[in-house]
């Protein structure tokens, strides 16, 4: 696909407020189907050097279309690259603390629908088969080799640039970077504080709006902030509109009651697994997976706009109150 359709395609994409005049280093490159950017203070040539081929390292290894996931998933399992090594006991375990809101065994199903690339709605039968497929048991590993029965294929589109967030935060402490923000299609890390010791802002965007309309924006400092949504990568047919959140207990794009949800954590691979699951739960059976943990927060943008701010952010979010949105706060 191309750069400028994609760039159209990208789920909530979070406006970066900060603006610094001080010595940086930005990249902007192309990875994982999506726009990545990100800025170093101060300038650090090489470490943005070693962030780039990172990047372009895990986007080879981990895409399901070309490179070594594809060809694991049509041999039916076999040696996992290193990445692949990584993020699937990562993405098991969230997949059973989402209880399979979040799984990783969905791409028959993902790469039957086709969403944003041949955009086709499969008949009942063919859902059938590939829900079949889509499971866990029909997937195993250990040590290094996984082996992946009854059709059954890897995907780790919900995941993988959470991972690489994960990835990019080990590169900037080893290299002692004081500040850094990285944007993989929204998905946003921020490292340290600006030059002067100031957090920087983040904006999560208007599901509503354009790519440059936000809603509220936040201070973060060492925090991951990590968005889906129902908006971006979707197609029409006959009047009805599929988007790419897979509900796997239907097979179907999930119907839920929120827009977008925004969660705010410690962890890449965590926040992005969790922004998935919590779309397809929708907002009550998120804010109740919320109160069971204490290691996130999360924003939850209803279709009613209804804006729902989990208290351990209530008091530091800054709404842009052009928007109309109804903002609620949610306790434990
Ligand atoms: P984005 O990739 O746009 O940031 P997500 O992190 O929510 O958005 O990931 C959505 C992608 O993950 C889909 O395009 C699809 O490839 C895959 N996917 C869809 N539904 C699920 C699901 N329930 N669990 C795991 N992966 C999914
Ligand atoms: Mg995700």
């Amino acid at each position: 696909m191309k750069k400028t359709a994609i760039c159209t395609l990208l789920a909530i994409m979070i406006v970066l407020l900060a603006s610094c005049t001080e010595s940086k280093s930005s990249r902007t490159v192309y990875v994982m189907d999506t726009v990545a950017s990100f800025s170093l203070y101060p300038e650090n040539e090489a470490a943005a050097d070693e962030i780039s081929s990172a990047l372009n390292e895990i986007s080879d290894e981990l895409s399901p279309s070309d490179g070594k996931l594809f060809g694991l998933n049509n041999a039916g399992g076999g040696e996992m690259g290193k990445h692949t090594r990584r993020l699937l006991p990562i993405s098991q375990r969230l997949y059973e603390e989402t209880r399979g809101a979040f799984s990783p065994y969905l791409g028959s199903l993902i790469e039957l629908w086709g969403i944003g690339s041949k955009n086709y709605v499969p008949g009942a039968e063919e859902l059938l088969a590939a829900r079949s497929s889509a499971k866990a048991e029909n997937a195993g590993y250990t040590g290094g080799r996984v082996d992946l029965k009854n059709g059954v294929r890897l995907n780790f589109g919900a995941i993988a640039k959470g991972y690489a967030t994960d990835v990019i935060k080990e590169i900037l402490e080893k290299e002692k970077v004081p500040g850094a923000v990285i944007s993989l299609g929204g998905n946003v890390y921020v490292h340290g504080t600006k030059p002067g010791g100031e957090a920087f802002n983040v904006a999560v965007r208007d599901p509503a709006g354009d790519e440059n309309d936000w809603i509220l924006s936040l201070p973060i400092s060492g925090k991951f902030v990590i968005s889906s949504g129902d908006y971006e990568r979707y197609f029409k047919k006959d009047g009805k509109r599929y988007h790419h959140i897979l509900d796997p207990e239907t097979g179907h794009p999930a119907e839920a009651d929120l827009t977008a949800v925004c969660v705010i954590s410690d962890s890449g691979a965590k926040g992005d697994a969790y922004s998935t699951a919590l779309y397809v739960m929708g907002r009550e059976a998120a804010l109740a997976f919320w109160r069971e943990r204490a290691d996130f927060e999360l924003i939850l943008i209803g279709r009613d706009r209804k804006v729902t701010i989990t208290e351990g952010i209530w008091e530091s979010f800054v709404p842009n109150d052009e928007k109309g949105y109804v903002y609620e706060v949610a306790r434990r």
